[in-house]
C-alpha cells in the first residue's frame, strides 16, 4: 500500500509499504482523510525520536473487524493502552506507561491507505458528520479535554491565547459553557474566522490582560506562558495547551503569590467532540486550508509548515 514513511531523517512516499493486518484486537480501517498537525511537524524535527508512518488525525472506515463495525465510518482514540496497569485500571489510559500512541510512538499511524487500530478505540461517526468535519475529531477533542479539567461557569471571564487552529477550537468548545470568551491573537484574518463564530477577538497588541477566571495558552510560541501569567486572576486557573520542546525562564513567584491553579492539558476524550460534530455547535470546515492527495504528502507536509497555515489534509 501506499504510506508516507519517516525513518528519522527524511520523509519520503513509500509504493509499496506492507499493508497492517487487523486481529482479535484491532480492525483493518480504510482511511479517506488525514490531517497534518503541529505534533507531525515536531516530530519531522525529532520530537519522541519516532520512526514510521505518522499521522494522529483521521477519518476512515472498517474493512476487517467486529462484523457490527464493518464498512462503518469511524474515527480513533490515538492511545493504544496496555490494558493492565493501575493507570489503565483507573480510566487513565490516556497515561498507560507503556501506552503506544499512533503515529508518535512505536504505532504506524494515519499518512497511509490503511491502518490497524485496536476495536476499542474506534468510534462510529454520526452520519450527519461529513468526512472533512469528522477528521477534526482528535484535535476538537484535545479542546473539550479542558472542560474535563476544570469547571468553566456560565459567565465566567474566559481568554484563548492564540488564533492558531488550537486556539479555533478551544473556544468554541468553551463557548459551549456560556462563559465569555475572548481570543487574542496576532492574524487579524485568523481573528475574522474566529469573529464568525460570533467569539469576541482582540489583536495582541491592542489588548490588555488582566483579571480572567480561565486563560487557556494555545499560542504554540515560547512567550505565550508569560503572557498567560499576566493574564489570569488570583485564584484563577492557568490551562497550558502548547507543547513547546523548549524551556523558559520565568519566575513561579507570581502562581504562588495569587494562588493560581496550572493544568496541564493533552488529549481528550472522543464522545462530547463528536457529539459537538453531529449538533453542528461547533464549526470546524474553516480550518482546511488545502486538501492534497496521499501521494503528494511530502509537498503537504512542507505547505502545513508554512507559518499561518490552517488545516492542512491528505486524501488517498
Ligand atoms: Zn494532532
Ligand atoms: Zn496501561
Amino acid at each position: 500500500m501506499e504510506a508516507l514513511y519517516w525513518n528519522g531523517r527524511e520523509l519520503s512516499l513509500n509504493a509499496s509499504y506492507p499493508r497492517p493486518k487487523a486481529d482479535e484486537q484491532a480492525a483493518l480501517i480504510k482511511v479517506h482523510l488525514a490531517g497534518i498537525c503541529a505534533t507531525d511537524l515536531q516530530i519531522f524535527k525529532g520530537y519522541m525520536g519516532f520512526q514510521g508512518v505518522p499521522g494522529h488525525e483521521f477519518v476512515g472506515s472498517v474493512v476487517e473487524g467486529p462484523r457490527e463495525i464493518i464498512k462503518k465510518r469511524v474515527v480513533g482514540e490515538i492511545n493504544f493502552t496496555c490494558g493492565g496497569c493501575d493507570y489503565c485500571n483507573r480510566g487513565l489510559g490516556r497515561h498507560c506507561p507503556s501506552r503506544r500512541v499512533m503515529g508518535i510512538l512505536n504505532a504506524d499511524g494515519a499518512f497511509a491507505e490503511y491502518i490497524s487500530i485496536p476495536v476499542e478505540n474506534l468510534h462510529v461517526v454520526p452520519e450527519n458528520v461529513a468526512d472533512d468535519e469528522a477528521v477534526f475529531t482528535e484535535p476538537l477533542a484535545a479542546a473539550f479535554e479542558i472542560l474535563e479539567q476544570t469547571h468553566v461557569n456560565p459567565g465566567d471571564d474566559v481568554v484563548v491565547l492564540g488564533d492558531g487552529k488550537l486556539g479555533f477550537l478551544c473556544a468554541q468548545a468553551l463557548k459551549l459553557t456560556g462563559a465569555n470568551v475572548t481570543v487574542v491573537g496576532k492574524h487579524p484574518e485568523k481573528l475574522k474566522l474566529i469573529k464568525q463564530r460570533a467569539i469576541r477577538t482582540v489583536l495582541l497588541n491592542e489588548w490588555k490582560p488582566s483579571g480572567f477566571d480561565v486563560v487557556i495558552e494555545s499560542t504554540g510560541s515560547r512567550s505565550g506562558l508569560e503572557l498567560a501569567l499576566g493574564a489570569v486572576r488570583p485564584r484563577g486557573t492557568l490551562v497550558l495547551k502548547s507543547t513547546i520542546a523548549g524551556e523558559h525562564q520565568i519566575s513561579l513567584a507570581p502562581l504562588v503569590i495569587n494562588e493560581v491553579t496550572v493544568i496541564g492539558s493533552r488529549c481528550g476524550p472522543f464522545a462530547p467532540a463528536l457529539e459537538a460534530l453531529e449538533k453542528k455547535s461547533v464549526a470546524v470546515t474553516p480550518l482546511i486550508e488545502k486538501v492534497y492527495a496521499l501521494s503528494s504528502g511530502v509537498e503537504a507536509v512542507s505547505h502545513a509548515g508554512r507559518p499561518g497555515a490552517r488545516k492542512i489534509l491528505l486524501r488517498r
